[in-house]
């Protein structure tokens, strides 16, 4: 069956580097039998200045109807003095929740290639490959009550509640050890349970979850020592499940090991196996429109998109190579250079990857 694909390329450098997805795409189209009608849709400040709504009604239908969403980036300086709602991140949180997209994968792999990018030492790094999976539309982010006021003492005081339900847990939870099943079968859930009651429930729950899951070996780490585990040795963990709040927080911080944004794809998927794929980095508006952005946050998105929503994980292992194979002949955007590569455009990046499918 045909599957459809928005492309919403976005503001800054988003079209740029969709534009070479897209090229991955088509030759996948046709030389490798994928089966996919492409549409394109405007977002943030670009459909701002065209329909004064960063996320049109038909925009949003639009995405309602794809199979999954190529999303490129969104924002720039020009549109960050307009009202919040009118703000091009306002379309894409939007979008996110409109689509029910609960669950965020993002990885962070480090090509060994490029391991001299991270501020770790190479062989802690090197071939790094962390899956995080967070818990996108709950937790502390939309917990209420939340609000500010003035107490009886007449000081300011806010306030933000981190709550889940047991089912919210089981959602990304099952998610997580699918996940993880279908990698090297270790998943650790991060959480706060000796201090926090909504944590010692995730965990619970978690535990339980388990039992489904005998190929699945699940460990629990508090989240500081999460944190302090993944810059001491990062190559531990193989799958990590975690809320929204510490899923922000560990999954920067997994990314930047890898030294390289302009390499980071990231998913978001609803319970129907539906999503959205981008890279990890912004619209770079420093960059914009001097074709020396680095494709392949977008390309390898294309990956996640194929394995996760398209059920071809057998072009995404395809697309990830020729990844690899572009690095090893020694092409590099200026992003990821070193003395002895070669500097290419984002063109030449993405015509790389195309001639390693063909
Ligand atoms: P950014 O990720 O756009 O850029 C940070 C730095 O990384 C810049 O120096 C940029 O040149 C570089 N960079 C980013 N992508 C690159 C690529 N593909 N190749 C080479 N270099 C790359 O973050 P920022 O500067 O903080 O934000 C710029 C704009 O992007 C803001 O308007 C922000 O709101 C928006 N933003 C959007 C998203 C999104 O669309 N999901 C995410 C983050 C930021």
């Amino acid at each position: 069956m045909t599957s459809r694909i928005l492309v919403m390329s976005g503001d800054g450098v988003g079209p740029e580097i969709c534009r070479e997805a897209v090229r991955v795409l088509d030759a996948l189209v046709s030389d490798h039998g994928l089966d996919v009608e492409l549409d394109e849709a405007l977002v943030g400040g670009a459909a701002y200045d065209a329909e004064g709504d960063p996320l049109p009604p038909t925009s949003l239908a639009a995405a309602r109807e794809a199979d999954a969403v190529l999303f490129g980036a969104i924002g720039g300086p020009q549109w960050d003095g307009l009202p919040r709602a009118s703000r091009p991140e306002s379309g894409l949180l939007r979008l996110r929740s409109e689509l029910d997209l609960f669950a965020n994968l993002r990885p962070a792999m480090l090509y060994p290639q490029l391991a001299h990018a991270s501020a770790l030492k190479p062989a802690m790094v090197s071939a790094l490959d962390i899956m995080i999976v967070r818990e996108l539309t709950g937790g502390i982010y939309f917990g209420k009550p939340a609000g500010n006021g003035v107490n009886e003492a007449g000081r300011r005081e806010a306030w933000n509640t981190m709550r889940y339900d047991e089912d919210e847990i089981v959602r990304i939870g099952r998610r997580a050890f699918e996940i993880a099943r279908a990698r090297n079968g270790r998943l650790c859930s991060v959480d706060k349970a000796n201090v926090l009651d909504v944590s010692q429930l995730w965990r619970d729950v978690m535990t339980e979850l388990a039992a489904e899951y005998p190929d699945v070996e699940l460990t629990h780490m508090y989240v500081d020592n999460a944190a302090m585990q993944l810059v001491r040795a990062p190559k531990q963990f193989d799958t990590v499940v975690t809320g929204n709040l510490f899923g922000d927080i560990l999954s920067d911080a997994a990314a930047m090991l890898t030294g390289s944004i302009g390499m980071l794809p990231s998913a978001a998927l609803n319970a129907t196996g539906r999503g959205m794929y981008e890279p990890v980095h912004g619209s770079a508006p420093d960059i914009a429109g001097q074709g020396v952005a680095n494709p392949l946050a977008a390309i390898l998105s294309v990956a996640m998109m194929l394995r996760y929503s398209l059920n071809r994980g057998d072009l995404a292992d395809r697309v990830e190579h020729a990844v690899g194979q572009a690095l090893d002949r020694g092409l590099r955007t200026r992003d990821i250079m070193d003395d002895e590569t070669q500097i290419a455009s984002t063109q030449e990046m993405g015509g790389a990857i195309v001639d390693m499918l063909r």
